[in-house]
């Protein structure tokens, strides 16, 4: 269950009561029980301010993962909305949902084992990676199928040593697409790769994964081949590497509001509006005495006479466990971290002597003074990644934002 709010919203600042000048929230909105509010202008105001420091013509804003759980279709339509030209997915299933949804833009998916649906892919003109000669095999025999040729895009791996044709197979992959290409099978609209440590800025191996780039492009123009779309920057490439921009960037975390460059490496950067707010509503609070275990284990004890606040969010929501006595909140304008083990459905939170009670909203992160889905990630060992795209099914998502008016993008 989730809600559509249209017209521009303010998603952060939903404990207070809805001042006057905003739309009026759902009844979920207003007193969620849990709920991650995705703003939907701020994806689209990612996408522009990245299109501003990309040098490319084309950006690929990625949805894979459930748009880094904002919302596969949500955070694609309002990327397009943003000026996006392109969109990425991981698997298969993802791009099929896209095209389910009635989106028809550009759509690459990379991601694929033997006996993936390639024809169906091919019909939905979505287009394809291929890695290795065995997998450009499979993809030409579905396109025969299809009958319509497929658009590839060749993976050259300079250096990640994860997916794509190493080095020492690259030539004769390239020849055997150009063969295939010959034979109408496939047009190769791509050649790409992808960057190890682009979110360290100076890293020796992006100077090395670049030029091993330049000269795998080299060999497929040599080969007679003619790609239209050179590209290997992610998200931290895009803000910092414009020599990586090549024809098209493939930014991800940083549509949905996260820099995942080091701070120092930020200046003179669009800032990023995150587009998430995950927030609850606090079921119960109560006086607890000196000395007493919170939580499984007791591995915290309160250290005077306080108030304890119960959060109904859990490590099956995507609360991390590792963030246990840690984790940052904030509630009615103040900070406070989580106290004792986060459970499957709930975490508590000390107080003190604070004003808090039951039905008072809870924010774990957000934008403006909100904590961060970064300090999430410090507290729990992870990275902002990890701590957005593990929001579970059990958290409704409520829209706000002007994208949002769409009927298509109206909640699943
Ligand atoms: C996830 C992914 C991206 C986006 O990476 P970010 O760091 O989120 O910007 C780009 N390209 C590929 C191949 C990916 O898997």
């Amino acid at each position: 269950m989730s809600q559509t709010i249209t017209g521009s919203g303010e998603a952060v600042s939903v404990r207070a009561p809805m001042a006057a000048c905003r739309p009026a929230l759902p009844e979920e909105a207003a007193h969620p029980q849990r709920t991650a509010i995705i703003d939907l202008d701020a994806i689209s105001e990612n996408v522009a301010a990245l299109r501003s420091v990309a040098r490319s013509d084309d950006l690929m804003a990625v949805v894979k993962a459930d748009g880094y759980s904002h919302g596969l279709v949500q955070a694609a339509r309002a990327a397009l909305a943003g000026g996006a030209t392109f969109l990425g997915a991981a698997v298969l299933e993802e791009a099929f949902a896209l095209r389910e949804a009635g989106i028809d833009a550009p759509v690459f998916a990379w991601l694929a084992s033997p006996g993936a649906p390639y024809a169906e892919a091919i019909r939905r003109d979505i287009q394809l990676a291929a890695y290795s000669t065995d997998q450009l095999a499979d993809i030409a025999r579905a396109a025969a199928d299809a009958g319509r040729p497929a658009r590839l895009h060749l993976k050259v791996d300079t250096g990640m040593w994860r997916g794509g044709a190493a080095p020492a197979d690259w030539p004769e992959l390239v020849r055997t697409a150009r063969r295939a290409e010959q034979d109408g099978l496939v047009e190769v609209v791509g050649v790409w790769s992808h960057l190890a440590c682009a979110d360290e800025p100076g890293h020796p191996s992006i100077a090395a994964q670049l030029a091993v780039f330049d000269e795998a492009v080299a060999v497929a123009r040599a080969a007679g081949l003619r790609p239209r779309y050179r590209h290997i920057a992610n998200s931290a490439a895009t803000l910092s590497l414009p020599e990586s921009h090549f024809d098209l960037v493939r930014p991800g975390i940083s549509v949905y509001g996260i820099n995942p460059l080091p701070p120092e490496a930020r200046d003179g950067l669009p800032r990023l509006r995150p587009a998430m707010t995950l927030a609850a509503s606090v079921v119960q609070t109560k006086r607890a005495p000196a000395g007493s275990g919170i939580s499984y284990g007791h591995t915290q004890r309160t250290e005077r006479e306080t108030t304890l606040a119960v959060v109904p969010l859990g490590y099956a929501d995507g609360v991390f466990r590792s963030a246990s006595s840690a984790g940052p909140v904030q509630l009615g304008g103040s900070r406070y971290r989580v106290a004792g083990r986060v459970c499957m459905d709930q975490f508590v939170v000390d107080v003190g002597d604070d004003e808090v009670a039951a039905g008072d909203r809870v924010v774990l992160f957000g934008d403006g003074d909100a904590p961060t889905a970064e300090e999430w990630a410090v507290a729990a060992g992870t990275i902002p990644y990890e701590v957005l795209t593990r929001i579970g099914p059990r958290v409704p998502r409520t829209y706000i934002g002007g994208a949002a008016a769409g009927p298509a993008a109206s909640g699943t």
